[in-house]
């Protein structure tokens, strides 16, 4: 491979994302990913309406749209007393083309980015192809991976890492993965009830310290994501066991529900001491990882990508210097811990932790402003739209 090519570690979507970026832009791309296929572990499922300009401008918001669930309505619940907040993204009509979230498992997400990328020419994707380590010199990066045909050296100019939290790029490149630990694990669950008959709308932030959860429906075939938080000091191979006991809490008694996936998962907040690292760059949770409650480690990712396969496709068409990637990388560590990590935790204290009925009362004064004052609706359902970057090749933006 010469240096005007790209390795991408990392077959998740911000890496799949990220190659079609740069195929679309011309450049030779080659995805290297750990796994026989695209990881199906239930995760993000949310695209807010923010990123959806940035898919369009992928060629990829058609075919997202289609097989995922578009929606607008919103729900705050507060299960102990039953009260609704419901709002609508439909305030947001005369501000974006697109005033909806798209509900969509996020390995679907990636396969419809990777039948794009396998369309382009210069393109390829390794299977089972696992980054061990890297070496870089002034004219390009030598990635060391295993294969289940041994060892396997890639060379190429520049290289993503978009191998997830536990990022084999960044170690490779000695990095600080500095932040806190959360002492709580989420237990993500798929499973087929149908939730409106709780009267819960098609997203509902349901608010408790002990039965919170993010329940969101996932398509048209009955399938819904309830994401609940327990003690992390709890056994995790007793997760299975006392699902039902949750499940009997929040459901209709007498009901029954189906489980037909689940994941538990430690949280973060986390990133990256640098995003750029001579000809090594990260994105997506290998850059930073969030708690998911709101919906913002994807979000926060995708934003990343669609800055950087711009400015790295500028980069090696020689339309403009590599300080960018500089520039990439304080942007969106600014942005992430600014904006993304506080928002982040701010949810996840409101959904899982309102102990205290003062502090929650004078948190619902201000979330009942959702129901009846369109303004609200619009400054908060703006917030997503700040974790974006504007072009990295316009200088401040400009
Ligand atoms: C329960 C839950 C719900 C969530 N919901 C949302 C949501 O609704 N919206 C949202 O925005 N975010 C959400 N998130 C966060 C979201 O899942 C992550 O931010 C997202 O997965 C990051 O994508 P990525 O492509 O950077 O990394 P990943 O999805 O982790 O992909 C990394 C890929 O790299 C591969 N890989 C790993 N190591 C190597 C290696 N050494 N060599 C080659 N390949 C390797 C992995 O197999 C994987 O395919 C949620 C997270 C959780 C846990």
């Amino acid at each position: 491979m010469s240096d005007d090519s790209v390795l991408v570690a990392g077959a998740g979507p911000v890496g799949l994302l990220t190659a079609l970026g740069l195929a679309r832009s011309g450049i030779r791309v080659t995805v290297l990913e750990s796994e026989p296929a695209i990881v199906n572990s239930p995760r993000a499922i949310v695209y807010h309406w923010s990123v959806l300009d940035g898919l369009e401008r992928l060629g990829i918001l058609e075919d997202a749209k289609r097989i995922g669930l578009p929606k607008q309505d919103y729900m705050y619940r507060i299960f102990r007393t039953g009260e609704s907040i419901c709002w609508s993204l439909a305030a947001l009509a005369d501000h974006t083309a697109h005033p909806y979230n798209i509900h969509l498992g996020q390995n679907r997400l990636a396969e419809v980015a990777l039948e794009h990328l396998r369309r382009l020419p210069g393109t390829s994707v390794l299977w089972n192809t696992r980054v061990t380590g890297l070496v870089q010199d002034a004219s390009g990066v030598t990635v060391q991976a295993s294969t289940p045909e041994g060892p396997r050296e890639l060379r190429a100019g520049w290289v993503v890492g978009a191998d997830g939290a536990r990022s084999a790029v960044r170690q490779a490149l000695g990095l600080e993965f500095a932040g806190t630990t959360w002492p709580e694990r989420f237990v993500a669950t798929n499973v087929r009830y149908d939730f409106q008959r709780l009267g819960l709308a098609l997203a509902t932030l349901m608010i408790d310290p002990q039965y919170g959860a993010i329940i969101v429906k996932i398509d048209n075939s009955g399938l819904w994501r309830c994401t609940y938080c327990e003690d992390a000091s709890l056994p995790e191979e007793g997760v299975l066991e006392r699902m039902p006991a949750y499940f009997r809490a929040i459901l209709e008694p007498g009901t029954g529900y189906e489980l037909m996936q689940y994941s538990p998962y430690r949280m973060h907040q986390r990133a990256a001491e640098r995003f750029r690292v001579g000809r090594v760059v990260l994105a997506g949770d290998a850059a930073h990882v969030t708690n998911p409650t709101g919906g913002l480690g994807l979000t926060s990712g995708m934003f990343d990508c669609f800055v950087l396969y711009e400015a790295l496709a500028a980069t090696i068409h020689g339309e403009i210097g590599d300080e960018v990637l500089d520039r990439y990388s304080d942007e969106r560590r600014r942005i992430f811990w600014e904006r993304a990590s506080p928002q982040a935790c701010e949810n996840k204290r409101l959904i899982y932790h309102s102990r205290d009925p003062a502090r929650l009362e004078e948190d619902l004064q201000t979330l009942r402003r959702f129901a009846t004052d369109k303004d609200f609706v619009i400054e908060r359902s703006m917030f997503t739209k700040r974790l974006e970057s504007p072009s990295l090749l316009r200088r401040n933006g400009a």
